[in-house]
């Protein structure tokens, strides 16, 4: 059965929250992409939810909390963690930290960790599905693991409908990549994954491929079906073509454009979507050249890993 997909009212939030205190899952929207939630306390809840991602289990998952009190339950928080949560959160940061004593996401959720992901959505759905919760909700990308991301409640739909409880249909997602992941479990800040909150200062820490610490560490990840290629200036009779910024050579090439103007944030937003739209029509999709700025390194990162084969 396809799961109903609503718009977001008192009503339809309050049902969000009695499905999820059930152990049901919600798709919900997130100002980076919609996440697939459930009851981060809940083990059959959560193991649930990484069958329905066909999601491996060595890769854990971020608690979403309400704010810092919440966050501070579940995880202990170092100088540096507080001041990135005072700059970042609500917003598309997430921050792993050391297990809290009082943590109640359960091990599962954790992949057995003894540090944790949390972070606080800006987007005033997911804000407030989690008040009317009252606890830390899990919600990785509601998408089949490994495939691209939704920022639209139609590609919940389309890819997820028959496997989850109910959609939050939201609109489109503002920012459009996953969040920028550091780690706080040393005293200096590292960037674990590249996202939407500025972490230029951090240095990128060397993963592990065979157990990631993000999942973008997963080699393949964000995949079309279609065939991917890079950094293409110019492109070739029979490929699809992604351009960013303004193009003048014939038109009729160009199939879609991240952003005519040149502009990242516009880009990132259009990335998976404008992936999702010509995958359906090519077997070869060639991408033009992102600058590696401001969110041009998420953007970057996400096109390697959906371009990568094996
Ligand atoms: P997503 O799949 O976008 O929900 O991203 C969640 C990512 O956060 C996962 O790939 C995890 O690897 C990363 N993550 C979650 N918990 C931890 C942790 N305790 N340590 C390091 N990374 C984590
Ligand atoms: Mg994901």
């Amino acid at each position: 059965m396809t799961a109903p997909m609503l718009s977001p009212t008192d009503e339809t939030i309050a049902r969000a929250a009695e499905v999820l205190r059930g152990g049901g899952l919600v798709a919900i929207p997130t100002e980076t992409v919609y996440g697939l939630a459930c009851d981060a306390t809940n083990p059959e809840a959560v193991a649930r939810l990484y069958t329905a991602k066909g999601r491996p289990r060595i890769n854990p998952l971020i608690a979403h909390v309400t704010g810092l009190d919440m966050a501070q339950a579940e995880g202990r928080f170092n100088q540096a963690a507080s001041t990135l949560a005072a700059s970042g959160w609500p917003g598309p940061l997430t921050l792993v930290v050391p297990l809290a004593e009082t943590h109640s996401v359960c091990e599962l959720a954790r992949a057995g960790l003894g540090s944790i992901a949390l972070r606080q959505p800006a987007h005033p759905v997911a804000a407030r599905v989690l008040a009317g919760f009252g606890g830390p909700l899990v919600a990785p990308s509601a998408n089949p693991s490994g495939k691209i991301s939704p920022t639209r409640a139609e590609h919940v739909l389309a890819d997820m409908g028959a496997r989850v409880d109910l959609i939050l249909d939201g609109g489109p997602c503002e920012i459009g990549v996953e969040s920028t992941i550091l780690s706080c479990l040393e005293e200096t800040p590292s960037v674990l994954r590249h996202g939407a909150f500025d972490a230029a200062a951090f240095v990128a820490l060397e993963q592990d491929e065979a157990r990631p610490l993000a999942p973008g560490g997963l080699s393949r990840h964000y995949a079309p079906n279609a065939t991917l290629r890079l950094n293409v200036p110019e492109p070739i009779s029979g490929d699809a073509y992604l351009a960013f910024g303004p193009t003048d050579g014939p038109k009729g090439r160009v199939s879609l454009n991240l952003s005519e103007t040149g502009d990242l944030i516009e880009a990132a937003a259009n990335l998976f979507d404008m992936l999702r739209q010509l995958d359906r029509s090519y077997a070869r999709i060639a991408v033009a050249p992102i600058p590696m700025t401001g969110l041009g390194l998420a953007i970057n990162d996400r096109l390697a890993r959906a371009a990568k084969r094996d």
